[in-house]
């Protein structure tokens, strides 16, 4: 075929390895990498750490240096929203401008969650601007921050807020944080060391409304009626796939961009990231997964599929998208890290191996379903004994063997 052009929507994560992916593969036409934010492709787990606290400057969370993506060769349309995508046409369209594609991939990642009524003072934390945003009133001291959501998000930003010296007052509907995560037994482990780190949890109770006052948000009301105030208020209450610009494309949108095996939307459109969900071939099931890991597998995957439909005889076979799901979270000085799906298991086998200091916690668990481990985690673990676990996950052993290996993990 005629080396064409590749339209990449979103230009972060999933969309710049899939971009660079194209290139390495040999995708020698245009590829037009489209992203609605101002700044140059940036990662945004540092947001949450290093961003808030102080200690990177946003200059630090940059994904390539600029020599790097002058080397990709592409045509890059930073402050540029995708408005439309005609599937059967391949074409996307950027407002009154059109793009023709050969080959659309979609990594358009999700956006934060609010609450109604959010006015100066309520902060949410997905882009670096809200990051910087919130960063603002932690930089003077002794303030207060009034948490809404026990996520990732929530309990990461509670952590450093903490370690800023400020207060912290965290208030959710689950009994622990990260309880959809990580389940209950590891989430009492975090609600422990948050408690020891002096984070006040309100877990179990539901915000109502925000309070406002001079048209600021003040704090936060709760089902029962009691208002909790603060300097700041973060509402970290999850996200939505940015799929808004694909209505009337016809693809599924039912929750993010539903695809094939192969990550494949439409012929010629592909997902990837945040946005895409598709029918994982071992867990069985549709997911959609919202971590740093997949987005990077997921963009080259889908690059690397799309050109296999484009141009079978010069890029090879599809091949379906099996990863092993993994996420990590930084709380304070430990590191929590999780691999395969644990998501409603039969049963967890939690082995604390060092219970001394809550504010520490060490642990490592395994998650069952059927007769093998589908899922593992740490907590405070160091690599080495993390990645053994994993194996156990990526080629599953019958669950006694499982259980040996996590009884041989050092304390
Ligand atoms: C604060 C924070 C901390 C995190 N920490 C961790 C962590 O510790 N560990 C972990 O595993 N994961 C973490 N994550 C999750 C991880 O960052 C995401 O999984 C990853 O960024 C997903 O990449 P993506 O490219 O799919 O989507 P995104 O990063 O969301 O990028 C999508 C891009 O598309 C753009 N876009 C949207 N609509 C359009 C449009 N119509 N036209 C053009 N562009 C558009 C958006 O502006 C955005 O730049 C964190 C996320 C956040 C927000």
């Amino acid at each position: 075929m005629s080396a064409g052009r590749i339209a990449v929507i979103g230009a972060s994560a999933a969309g710049l390895t899939a971009a660079e992916q194209l290139r390495r593969s040999g995708w020698d036409g245009e590829i037009a990498l489209v992203g609605a934010e101002p700044h140059l492709p940036y990662d945004r787990p540092p947001l949450s750490k290093q961003v808030l606290s102080g200690a990177w400057e946003p200059d630090r969370t940059g994904l390539r240096a600029a020599d790097a993506l002058d080397g990709l060769d592409l045509d890059l349309r930073l402050g540029t929203r995708a408005t439309g995508l005609d599937v059967a046409d391949r074409r996307v369209l950027l407002g009154a401008d059109a793009l023709d594609c050969d080959g659309v991939i979609i990594a358009t990642g999700v956006a934060a969650r609010a609450l109604p009524e959010q006015s100066p003072g309520a902060h949410v934390l997905r882009t670096l601007d809200d990051a910087l945003a919130l960063r603002a009133p932690l930089a003077f001291p002794g303030r207060r921050l009034v948490v809404v959501g026990a996520g990732v998000l929530g309990v990461e930003v509670a952590a450093v807020a903490r370690e800023l010296g400020h207060e912290v007052v965290l208030v959710a509907p689950e009994p622990v944080p990260m309880e959809r995560a990580i389940g209950a037994e590891a989430g009492a482990l975090l609600a422990a060391a948050h408690r020891a780190h002096g984070v006040e949890l309100r877990l179990g109770e539901s915000v109502a409304g925000l309070v406002h006052d001079e048209g600021r948000t003040r704090g936060v009301r709760l089902a029962g009626g009691e208002e909790i105030t603060g300097d700041a208020v973060l509402v970290a209450i999850g996200s939505t796939p940015s799929v808004d610009w694909l209505a009337g494309s016809g693809l599924d949108l039912a929750d993010g961009v539903g695809c094939d095996e192969f990550c494949a939307a439409a012929p010629g459109v592909y997902a990837a990231g945040d946005v895409a969900r598709w029918p994982h071939p071992v867990l069985g099931r549709p997911v959609r997964v919202e971590h740093r890991m997949n987005a990077t597998e997921q963009g080259m995957a889908a690059a690397r599929n799309l050109l296999a439909e484009l141009a079978p005889e010069r890029f090879g076979e599809r091949s379906p998208f099996a990863p092993v799901p993994y996420f990590w979270s930084d709380q304070y000085r430990f590191k929590v890290q999780a691999f395969g799906d644990l998501a409603e298991p039969d049963e967890v086998r939690l082995r604390v191996l060092d219970g001394a200091d809550p504010a520490a916690p060490k642990a490592a668990a395994l998650y069952r379903r059927g007769s093998t481990a589908c899922g593992a985690l740490t907590i405070g673990v160091p690599p080495k004994p993390t990645r053994a676990l994993r194996t156990l996950v990526a080629d599953p052993r019958p669950w006694d063997e499982a259980v040996a290996a996590l009884e041989a993990v050092p304390a």
